[in-house]
């Protein structure tokens, strides 16, 4: 084949890929957009799965996950390897480490642009974007992020072995990390602003009778110093206003979540906790455009509910096709 002959060639498969018009586009291949995956490309719709970052979204940053019904204690990369192999076998394409550059949802056909230039077009689109950790926006936080300042115990936990570390946080994840902190860390010291915990009590019971870990109540951080790694911490008793230093080696923080969607403001309709909003279906406020997992406006944030939020909406794209 000729230079120009290859070329022509490369161009027509490149122009026949993005002419391609997908029944459904998923972006997020967290839990959510996983399930939306497996149920709509099962039910032989054409799906496609575009996902920033690695596959599984916050499942790969659980160390274990011992509550999802039916799976015995497992690690959460794991269960996510077995949602994307289980959406794949069904004939889901999935293009991981992409960059999505621009949304256009009006009319039938919905387009995504990549920020490499390719364009993909769906009949509907199922936003799955999920969340992340919230920061605490405090002196130092900034600076000492990645030599000191962590938000997933699975991914740097190891770093701290032998060294003593501050968990700031009184849900689920500051107390299940907690615990997993301590086969690492010789000490670690949970703060929470609040003179209870918002955890289930399991999780409670099991910080509590763990010797290497003690509390700091009613108190919040204030800032993080050190010179060329974080030292220690300030921090404020909230009753009396009294701050005091902490020798720390790490923090780790767990204070909730952010949703990942910044790039869909002006796009859809969001709550003033830029939470996606959506109807008991799924539905957004734009025709053919649902949305589903940590990033729509709800309470509870688990695997389970991310998973059964991307079933409803699956359905309710294969319903809206249908019609
Ligand atoms: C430390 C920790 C421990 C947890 N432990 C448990 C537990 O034990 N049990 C439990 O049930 N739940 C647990 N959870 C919560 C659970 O992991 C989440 O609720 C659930 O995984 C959310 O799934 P999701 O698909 O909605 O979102 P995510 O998992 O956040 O997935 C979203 C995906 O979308 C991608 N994305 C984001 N923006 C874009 C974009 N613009 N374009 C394309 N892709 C994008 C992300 O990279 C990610 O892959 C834990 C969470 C954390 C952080």
């Amino acid at each position: 084949m000729h230079g120009n002959d290859s070329q022509f060639f490369l161009k027509t498969i490149v122009l026949s890929v993005m002419d391609e018009i997908f029944d459904v586009i998923v972006v997020g291949a967290g839990a959510a957009g996983l399930t939306a995956g497996i149920y709509t490309s099962r039910a032989k719709l054409s799906t496609l799965i575009l996902n920033e970052g690695a596959v599984g979204g916050q499942m790969v940053l659980t160390e274990e996950i011992a509550n999802y019904p039916g799976v015995p204690t497992t690690k959460g990369y794991m269960l996510a390897n077995t949602m994307k192999q289980q959406a794949k076998s069904f004939g889901c394409k999935i293009k991981s480490n992409v960059k999505i550059l621009r949304y256009s949802f009006e009319g039938k056909e919905k387009e995504i642009e990549l920020t490499d230039g390719r364009i993909f077009k769906g009949k509907t689109i199922i936003l799955t974007p999920g969340g992340r950790p919230r920061s605490l926006n405090i002196e130092g936080e900034e600076l000492f992020k990645g030599s000191g300042i962590s938000y997933c115990a699975t991914c740097d936990g190891d770093f701290f072995t032998g060294k003593e570390v501050v968990v700031v946080g009184g849900g689920n994840s500051a107390l299940e990390e907690a615990v997993a902190l301590t086969t690492f860390a010789t000490r670690v010291t949970i703060v929470h602003q609040f003179d209870h915990f918002q955890a289930f009590e399991h999780a409670i019971q099991e910080a509590k009778k763990n010797p290497k870990i003690n509390f700091i109540m009613e108190s919040e951080l204030r800032g993080f110093f050190g010179k060329e790694k974080l030292e220690k911490v300030s921090v404020e008793h909230l009753p009396t206003g009294n701050i005091s230093e902490l020798k720390t080696d790490g923090t780790f923080i767990f204070i909730g979540y952010q949703p990942n969607t910044e790039s869909l403001v002006g796009m859809i309709k969001l709550n003033e906790y830029n939470e996606i909003v959506v109807d008991t279906d799924l539905k957004t406020n734009v025709e053919g455009v649902f949305a589903a997992g940590d990033c729509i406006t709800k309470k509870y944030r688990q695997v389970t509910t991310a998973v059964a939020d991307g079933t409803i909406a699956a359905l309710s794209a294969a319903e809206y096709l249908r019609n």
